[in-house]
């Protein structure tokens, strides 16, 4: 693998050990030697990372560019948190915190302004409480999906925790306070969280909610507490490092299936965007339902080095046309779960069943389909390495399934995401334009070069919304050279965001370049439209709210308020951005 940095701007001349040159505002603050030293003495020697080399490969990014960070820090307690904070305010050292640093494609772990001090929480990862009654836990921000899935296995195995079709290492908070969402009726992370700890940025140690300090017995069961209701402002911004906080959990339903259903007829998708937002206004789809283009399936599928492209980078319809074939891929394909009661259940797969099947295939898995298509995977996979009964299976497949080895693969892939169970089977998909293998554990996309960018405007469920829209998005991802990827997720029964992905080769400056070029094209699109993404990232910092003064002006000023030396990821969101 080449590494990141041939791509990026040259690398900021690393101050020396223990002596920070940061700039917040007009006024470059310097603070004294001793700093690094001071850090250890709070975490530890092990838990602070500042040779140039290691900080390199943790600061590495999957989107074009990065600011260096000066070293990473990891914390083991809120107390230690406590202590790093009031260090910055001394040495105005600026902090980057987050939990495990893996959002992928909205800039990892690396922060908005050079020079800051990474503080990673992925130590601070205990399952503080788990009220099977209620259906809540309370967790801290390290606690990963994998993670905290295990946990409830074994300790409560009728709670479900929501996951990300993203890494099963990425952190259930950090989705939670950049308020990304999973596939389940709980998919809403944001929606989720109830009673938070915070750590302000002058270091005093808060609770959301209105009550005393671990006293308030609603704290995590009633979302909006006495008073005015704090915890949306510790999202997507930088006035605090949350260090805890409750999360509600399904309950295991008394029956599941998850179902995949395909669109035949791309002319139709108007049809199905209108059947969606009545199905789901009507309650009867309860989830976050993901519909996505034939691009995604193939990124999942395969990667564009094994397809004979003789080293093209664009798929053309006719190569769009092959890989549908080959993989059994239709120009839309969608998938989600039903949860509830056993007539719930067969009473929504009746509906969707109805709904649906006028569009293409829809096929429903259950438990007993789940572990026959396990089962019987292995042995297909098998037997296809004889090239003969290779081309029988696949007829025999396309013929009576309609589908691909591949697809088939992917089903009880999604069985378990829908119930929380996580997998890195689809983040692979960013190693599409890699030219090493997609790996089969410990995926790292950042630091395996990977290139990909997150574009994720959200919109009104209408037809008139979207369908201008993404003909506009697809005819901008063609103009600058890349295949249109876009996974439509339902955020509830009014808006839907069309995440689209830039993938893009990172050796290829030319590529780099024009992958960048496009996210600020259709970023400016957005801005003239009345639009927004509904999560942004660093990538997009300095073009947010030019719409909007009034808006930023308010969160400055909060921001000045709670953070008077400013030394809290300024610039994230654009707020407290140095000028
Ligand atoms: P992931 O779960 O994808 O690894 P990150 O840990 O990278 O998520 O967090 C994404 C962003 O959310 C961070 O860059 C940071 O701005 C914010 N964030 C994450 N965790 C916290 C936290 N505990 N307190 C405050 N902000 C956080």
């Amino acid at each position: 693998m080449t590494e990141n940095q041939a791509l990026e701007r040259p690398l900021p001349l690393m101050p020396a050990a223990g002596h920070l040159t940061l700039s917040t505002g007009d006024t470059p603050v310097t603070a004294g030697p001793g700093c690094i030293d001071e850090l250890k003495q709070i975490v530890g020697e092990a838990h602070v990372v500042d040779a140039p080399a290691d900080v390199e490969r943790r600061a590495r990014v999957t989107i074009p560019r990065r600011k260096m960070p000066r070293a990473f820090v990891y914390p083991g307690s809120t107390a230690e948190v406590q202590q790093i904070v009031a260090l910055a305010n001394r040495h105005q050292i600026l902090l980057w915190p987050c939990s495990t640093g893996r959002n992928w494609g909205y800039g990892a772990a690396t922060p908005q302004v050079e020079g800051s001090l990474v503080v990673v929480l992925e130590r601070i990862d205990r399952v503080l409480e788990v009220n099977e009654e209620l259906a809540y836990a309370v967790i801290e921000p390290g606690v990963t999906y994998e993670q905290f899935n295990a946990y409830l296995k074994q300790h409560h195995p009728r709670l479900w925790i929501d996951c990300t079709d993203g890494p099963p290492n990425g952190s259930v908070l950090g989705n939670a306070l950049e308020r990304g969402i999973g596939e389940t009726p709980n998919g809403d992370h944001f929606g989720c969280i109830c009673g938070m700890e915070v750590v302000l940025p002058t270091g005093e140690r808060i609770q959301t909610g209105g009550g005393a300090i671990d006293g308030l017995r609603t704290w995590n069961t009633h979302k909006w507490g006495t008073g005015p209701y704090l915890e949306g402002i510790f999202t997507q911004s930088n006035l605090g490092i949350v260090t805890k906080a409750g999360i509600w959990l399904m309950p295991e339903p008394e029956a599941y299936c998850s179902y995949i259903f395909e669109v035949y007829d791309a002319g139709r998708f108007p049809e199905l965007v209108d059947t969606f937002r009545r199905l789901a206004l009507q309650g009867v789809l309860q989830t976050k339902l993901h519909l996505i283009n034939d691009v995604v399936l193939f990124t999942v599928l395969t990667q564009l080095k094994n397809e004979n492209l003789g080293g093209q980078s664009f798929l053309t319809q006719t190569d769009i046309a092959r890989l549908r074939d080959k993989y059994q891929v239709a120009p839309w394909a969608g998938g989600s779960g039903i949860y509830g009661t056993k007539d719930q259940v067969r009473y929504q797969k009746k509906v969707l069943r109805q709904e649906l099947a006028r569009f293409g295939r829809i096929e429903f898995m259950d438990r007993r389909k789940y572990h026959l298509v396990t089962a019987l995977l292995p042995i297909v996979k098998r037997l296809r390495n004889n090239p003969t009964a290779k081309k029988l299976i696949d007829k025999t497949l396309r013929l009576t399934l309609k589908a691909s080895v591949e697809m088939l693969e992917a089903a009880p892939r999604t069985y378990d995401i829908l119930q929380g169970i996580p997998t890195e089977y689809f983040v692979s998909h960013a190693y599409f334009r890699s030219k090493m293998d997609k790996p089969f554990s410990k995926i790292d996309p950042a630091v395996d070069g990977c290139g990909l960018t997150w574009f994720a405007p959200i919109l009104p469920l209408t037809v008139g919304d979207l369908v201008p829209f993404l003909d506009h998005c697809r005819q901008r991802f063609e103009a600058f050279g890349f295949n249109f990827y876009v996974a439509m997720l339902m955020m509830n029964a009014r808006s839907i965001i069309a995440l689209q992905a830039i993938l893009f080769d990172r050796d290829k400056p030319d590529e780099l370049e024009r992958a960048e070029a496009l996210y600020a094209d259709l970023v400016s699109y957005l801005q003239g439209h009345g639009l927004q993404q509904y999560r942004t990232g660093v990538q997009c910092w300095d073009m947010l709210f030019d719409e909007a003064p009034e808006f930023l002006a308010l969160n400055n000023k909060l921001k000045a308020a709670l953070d008077p030396n400013n030394i809290l990821s300024p610039g994230k969101c654009r707020i407290g951005a140095p000028q």
